[in-house]
């Protein structure tokens, strides 16, 4: 078998990201994964986006991957949540395709330069005589040499449906768990826990009373993922709403003892922001509903996704639960609901280019790392691709701030924090997300790409036609200005301080409008909608971020100082031996990393910070 510089393991969202950015910076790449049929595959909800997870899509298709492309050829209900909230919070989402996805991605791959897919499951990884990795082994035997493997194995390791008191051991329903990959990685002696998922039973749309349920549209104008997309061609439909009652709760009430979370027999622990329906009406039965949206899985599918009842009752009680409530009555359950026990490596052990800190050329991303959702793990997939195919190259590792993307808020907070549930994207979660919003992801992050060498050339170009539309947009605001008395003239009410005021200032007013602005000046009316939407948005939060501008600023001047894989933390007086513990224990890359750990106070990372600059005057090289 040929050497490849980059061996990805698992054609799941995190694989597929992964792939695709190692094949764009033109390293070789083989991509093993049970089979080519399931790349692309939605384990759980048919929906890709929404909040805090639709900011991480754009981000990815800022650096020219695959998901937020694929969404758009498959959507089929586009909405922008939060649209009445500020720009920052708002969340691109769509329904999607099940068939249409999985296609559109298995067509992504199969296109990708350098890259060979081997259909197998992977048992173990080689370590060579130096201690870092050389290849992985199949399981019919074969050895596939390479030095840098990414792992993103989903919910497959160990794997365990349970359904009532049924077990499986499976990866997700139908197909088989991986076993060897989960002793390797005990064998390596990684910190392994155990999590839980769970997916709702799916429903014959054909067996839904639709008329007798509320609906849910699509947007009127579907607002696309990718910068490369024009417009959305794929028809938009309509969902149903309808929700829980009485009859309900008292179905799951009289039969919880059966249900395998709450019989004792799961120990892994449960996305807390994506209960199953046990879990509300324990935590929240004295509601007298929980709404459900009735999701149709295809255009040409009937199966439908009941999204809000996932659940890991018995078959027979799903039936029962499913028949209680209003339109589903009749309804026929296609595939019974499930909890999936997994196991997950602990991301404290992992830098934040996603490689574990002591094996070298080893990387993870996805579900594998404690994370839930298919935009959470293609995210990953990107960074653990981008810095396996750029180690294999000899260049240096690219790390994702904070400051500057989601896809850094995540990196920190698992490689710093590590997780206690499975971890999910939000806005909350991101300290700078007035300037990191889901509008700007490409003009964040496709320079840094750009640089990389990560970018098409037709996407290059678009970028920089986007550019300058902007600066000659802005242009347009700030070289009009009016004084405070001719402002009134028109109707706008600004301070009567004699100080002009360009139309950008203006339109930083909550009250003032671009149409307030097309009234004094027509020309403005000629600029591109986008832009202007684009220059609205910036000029309303301008104040704000400049100050957030200058802030993260000097907190990435500290917080990108390196601290030396070899720096002993023993030595410093003054820091308490549970922070000496913690800090060897995570060896945090940088004092960013370091002053988000858990218990670090702002105290000790004064006293870090003297100490690394202590050190570099000492003549012991600190970047
Ligand atoms: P996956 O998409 O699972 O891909 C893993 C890939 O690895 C598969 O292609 C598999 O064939 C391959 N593979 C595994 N082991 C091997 C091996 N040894 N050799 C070769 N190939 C291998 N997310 C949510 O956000 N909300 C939810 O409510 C939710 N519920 C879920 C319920 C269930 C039952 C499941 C299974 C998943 C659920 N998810 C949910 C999670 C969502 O599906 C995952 O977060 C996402 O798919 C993870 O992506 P991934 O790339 O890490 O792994």
């Amino acid at each position: 078998m040929d050497h490849f510089d980059v061996i990805v393991i698992g054609g799941g969202h995190a694989g597929c990201e992964a792939v695709s950015i190692a094949s764009r910076l033109s390293v070789r790449v083989a991509l093993v994964t049970h089979r080519f049929d399931t790349i692309g595959a939605m384990s759980c909800n048919p929906a890709i986006g929404g909040l805090g997870k639709g900011h991480l899509v754009r981000e990815i298709d800022a650096f020219d991957g695959l998901m937020g492309r694929v969404a758009d050829q498959s959507g089929i209900q586009f909405r922008l949540l939060n649209r009445k909230k500020g720009p920052a919070v708002r969340g691109p989402r769509t329904q999607a395709d099940r068939k249409l996805y999985r296609n559109a991605m298995q067509s992504e791959i199969k296109a990708l330069e350098n890259v060979q897919v081997i259909e197998a499951g992977c048992e173990d990884i080689l370590i060579g005589p130096s201690g870092s990795v050389v290849g992985v082994l199949l399981d019919d035997g074969t050895k596939v040499p390479g030095g840098n493997v990414v792992l993103t194995t989903g919910t497959f390791l160990d794997g365990l449906i349970h359904i009532g008191e049924k077990k499986i051991k499976a990866g997700r329903v139908g197909e088989a768990p991986s076993i060897g990959l989960s002793r390797t990685l005990s064998r390596f002696e990684l910190p392994l826990g155990r999590l839980k998922t769970g997916t709702p039973p799916r429903l014959d749309g054909r067996t839904i009373e639709w008329d007798r349920l509320g609906v849910q549209k699509p947007d009127d104008v579907p607002v696309p993922f990718s910068t490369m997309t024009d417009e959305i061609s794929v028809p938009q439909i309509e969902c149903g709403i309808t929700r829980t009652n009485a009859r309900t709760h008292d179905v799951i009430r009289e039969n919880l003892n059966r249900s395998a979370m709450y019989s004792g027999q799961i120990d892994g622990v449960g996305p807390r922001y994506c209960p199953s329906v046990e879990d509300k009406i324990v935590k929240f039965g004295d509601r007298d509903g929980h709404q459900i949206f009735l999701e149709p899985e295809g255009l040409d599918d009937d199966t439908v996704y009941p999204n809000g009842i996932s659940t890991s009752l018995p078959e027979e009680v799903q039936h029962d639960l499913v028949a209680s409530i209003v339109g589903l009555e009749n309804a026929e359950v296609i595939q019974p609901g499930y909890a999936i026990e997994y196991d997950y490596v602990d991301p404290r052990s992992l830098t934040p280019s996603l490689e574990i800190n002591k094996l070298k050329g080893l990387f993870l991303a996805g579900q594998i790392n404690g994370t839930t959702g298919y935009e959470e793990a293609g995210a990953q997939g990107l960074v653990a691709g981008l810095n396996a195919a750029l180690t294999a190259s000899g260049r240096s590792p690219y790390h994702f701030s904070r400051t500057s993307s989601y896809i850094g808020v995540m990196i920190d907070d698992l490689t710093t924090r590590g997780v206690s549930e499975p971890y999910r994207m939000f806005t909350s979660r991101a300290e700078y997300r007035l300037s990191i919003r889901a509008d700007n992801a490409d003009q964040r992050l496709t320079p840094d790409a750009i640089a990389l060498g990560c970018v098409s050339s037709s996407r290059q170009e678009r970028f920089a036609e986007k550019l300058s539309s902007l600066e000659s947009g802005k242009q347009a605001y700030t070289s009009r200005s009016v004084t405070p008395k001719e402002a009134s003239g028109f109707g706008l009410s600004v301070a009567q301080d004699g100080i002009r005021r360009n139309g950008y200032e203006l339109l930083a007013y909550p009250n003032i409008s671009t149409d307030d602005l097309i009234a004094i000046w027509p020309v403005l009316s000629e600029l591109n909608h986008d832009v202007v939407e684009q220059i609205e948005i910036e000029a309303t939060y301008s104040v704000y971020l400049d100050r957030q501008a200058n802030d993260a600023a000097s907190i990435r001047k500290d917080e990108d100082r390196k601290i030396p894989d070899d720096f002993s933390y023993d030595p410093i007086a003054g820091l308490s031996n549970e922070l000496k513990q913690k800090l060897n224990q995570v060896r945090p890359a940088n004092i960013g990393q370091a002053s988000r750990m858990d218990g670090m106070t702002p105290s000790a990372i004064i006293l870090l910070l003297a100490h690394l600059k202590r050190r570099s005057e000492d003549g012991v090289a600190v970047a």
